[in-house]
């Protein structure tokens, strides 16, 4: 039979990534650009769909493109085709990228939030089965999350699960509002963009990247740690997951204290169990990831479309 492939596609803030996957999850013709040349003229949408087209064009010559398999930085309703939010990116909101997609090009297409095509590659890479519960943990610019039940991911009502960072908290009250509109969210000090008002407040002239290495043994630093681990704890005490997969730009940054961030997260997590009985598994870095996630759930759910 002939080779099927997936368009994979990793809609970031700063980069859009494109790649074909393979149905051994293997990459070809990936290729990188910023996200800038699509938004920049305010129609991000024709521009999305012109790059699939003359990407298709110029690296999928002869291949056979079964699907197309999106993943953006978004709440996506549930029936998974509507983009109702992306706070980074204009001109994305409120629009049926499926149809659009599906009617400019001609394949079958399917859309996730980014953080969710990281875990499927996560999980993939990890060799994590798919039974039983794996929560990821990105600990990004903000605070990335997703929840696999039994190879299902979680979704929810209105395709706003796992929004890990929104979690209230009294301590958060005086650091404005956040992204979402509300107060108090986690997200407000357990994030890189704290980290960087750290930086630029207490740790003038120390670039961000270097932070950790310099600075690591501040009390601050302790701090901001330890806080990150409050909403992982908070998840795994909610869901006693089978495997604790730790991603995000954090994680992966210059002399990161991996040992004090599972330190915190195992003094918060309840005793004995789930406490006595984490598994904690890291995300390699690679620009490939989102790409071929997407690839992977673009392949999954052809499967469930052909009734397998
Ligand atoms: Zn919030």
């Amino acid at each position: 039979m002939e080779e099927r492939f997936v368009l994979g596609i990793d809609v970031g803030g700063t980069n859009i990534r494109v790649g074909l996957v393979d149905e051994q999850f293997g990459l070809h013709e990936f290729k990188m650009e910023k996200t800038a040349n699509i938004t920049a003229d305010g129609n991000t949408v024709e521009n999305l769909i012109e790059l699939v087209k003359k990407y298709l064009a110029e690296h999928a010559e002869g291949k056979q493109v079964v699907g197309i398999s999106i993943g953006f930085p978004s709440t996506i309703d549930k029936s998974r085709r509507v983009i109702l939010s992306t706070p980074n990116i204009a001109g994305l909101d409120n629009l049926n990228i499926v149809d659009v997609m599906e009617e400019k090009v001609g394949i079958p297409t399917f859309v996730n939030k980014d953080v969710n095509m990281l875990m499927l590659f996560d999980m993939h890479h990890g060799s994590i089965p798919e039974d039983g519960i794996t929560t990821g943990f990105y600990l990004g610019t903000g605070l990335g999350n997703a929840i696999s039940i039994n190879g299902e991911l979680l979704i929810g009502k209105n395709g706003a699960a796992a929004e890990l960072g929104h979690i209230p908290t009294r301590d958060g009250e005086s650091l404005g509002k956040c992204g979402c509109g509300n107060t108090g969210c986690m997200e407000l000090f357990a994030s890189g963009k704290y980290l960087q008002h750290l930086c630029d407040t207490c740790f003038e002239g120390t670039f961000i990247g270097d932070i950790f290495e310099k600075h690591g043994d501040h009390e601050i630093i302790h701090k901001f740690v330890h806080d990150l681990a409050l909403p992982v704890a908070a998840e795994i005490n909610i869901l006693d997951p089978d495997y604790i997969i730790l991603g995000g730009g954090l994680t992966q940054m210059k002399a990161f204290p991996k040992d004090l961030l599972e330190a915190a997260i195992h003094e918060h997590a309840r005793k004995p169990y789930p406490e006595q009985n984490l598994k904690f598994v890291y995300s390699v870095p690679g620009q490939e990831n989102g790409v071929i996630g997407a690839g992977i759930h673009g392949f999954k759910q052809l499967d469930r479309k052909a009734g397998n």
